[in-house]
């Protein structure tokens, strides 16, 4: 895909470009952040504009090389991953990698090898990789790609360059729902929101289904009332059984905090997200504190980042759920009906 038609990570695109522009590629890479937002994706871009054929500062996306990147069939561009019924990437795999790199490459341009997910191998093959990236051949680029470094040694972590990668922005995806997918402006923006800027997500998803999860899942929120812990521990268990499901509720509890805070900064005229529920927000925002807003906004951010990085989502959500209902000021309920 073209760098131009991927949406959002434009700073990380920029800073890629110029190093390429320059001819001042690192030859190692770590694209950091969370699962889904587009990681690997960028990693193909950039092995794209590399080889394509006809692309000049960008790929073309077209020719048959854009296309034998995409369906990883191009003999200079490899991902390497666990292999089927696997949970590690091997040492074996990185031997094999280490001397595919000693070739020259088919096309006389770069050989990218793209290690996805890195925290995938284990201690063998990572210090195997590490000789690579001690030595590596003068036309090699490795990308690691992971969302964590607690499971990447420091020595290998020190020899890549890191890149910072987080979720779309709610305000993008909506923006390119509208503008490139034709879609009604305050459809774009539920659809945005109801899928937490996954852009992936947004274009395939079942909008009915999802509002009627989103429903459910505020109902069971609202139902808990202040000193219910039993309550609090059970939904925190079902959450916590999906790692998925648990992110997009906690997605879908920030979205609504979010428009409770804009309603409260800014009014009624303040652009929600959740546009099918502004009576609802309009009533919250005038009971709830706005230091409370500011609070739960706060914890949601912290909770996101430990779900993230796979705590344990049980003690994390109970936690979390604990705070929600016995420190909300409005009585019952962790989210306002
Ligand atoms: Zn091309």
């Amino acid at each position: 895909m073209p760098f131009t038609e991927i949406v959002g990570h434009q700073k990380q695109l920029e800073v890629l470009g110029r190093s390429l522009e320059g001819n001042r590629l690192h030859h190692a890479y770590l694209f950091l952040g969370p699962d889904g937002v587009g990681k690997r994706t960028v990693a193909l871009s950039l092995a794209a504009v590399i080889h394509c054929s006809f692309g000049n500062h960008d790929s073309c996306g077209r020719c048959e090389t854009c296309l034998s990147i995409r369906d990883g069939n191009h003999p200079d561009v490899r991902v390497i991953k666990p292999e089927p019924g696997k949970r590690e990437i091997t040492i074996r795999q990185m031997r094999d990698l280490q001397r595919q790199l000693e070739f020259r490459s088919f096309s006389g341009k770069k050989k990218i090898a793209i290690i996805d997910p890195a925290h995938l191998m284990n201690i063998p093959a990572q210090n195997s990789l590490l000789k690579t990236l001690e030595d590596p051949p003068g036309d090699a680029l490795l990308i690691l790609i992971s969302n964590n470094t607690a499971s990447l040694l420091s020595t290998v972590l020190s020899r890549c360059l890191r890149l910072y990668f987080s979720f779309i922005s709610v305000e993008e995806t909506a923006g390119f729902l509208e503008g490139r997918k034709g879609i009604a402006p305050e459809k774009a923006k539920l659809l945005a929101a109801l899928t937490g800027g996954s852009l992936g997500e947004a274009l395939n998803c079942d909008e009915n289904k999802l509002l009627d999860q989103r429903k459910r899942w505020i109902e069971r929120f609202s139902s808990l009332s202040q000193g219910n812990h039993r309550g609090v521990m059970a939904l925190a268990e079902e959450m916590a059984a999906d790692r998925e499901l648990s992110l997009q509720v906690v997605q879908w509890v920030e979205g609504w905090y979010r428009d409770i805070l804009i309603h409260q900064m800014t009014g009624p005229e303040g652009e929600i997200r959740n546009t099918d529920m502004g009576e609802k927000i309009h009533e919250a925002a005038s009971t709830h504190p706005f230091k409370h807003t500011l609070s739960v906004l706060s914890w949601i951010g912290r909770v996101k980042g430990e779900l993230q990085r796979n705590y344990n989502r049980r003690l994390i959500l109970e936690n979390f759920l604990i705070k929600l209902v016995d420190r909300n000021p409005c009585g019952p309920g962790a989210v306002p009906t």
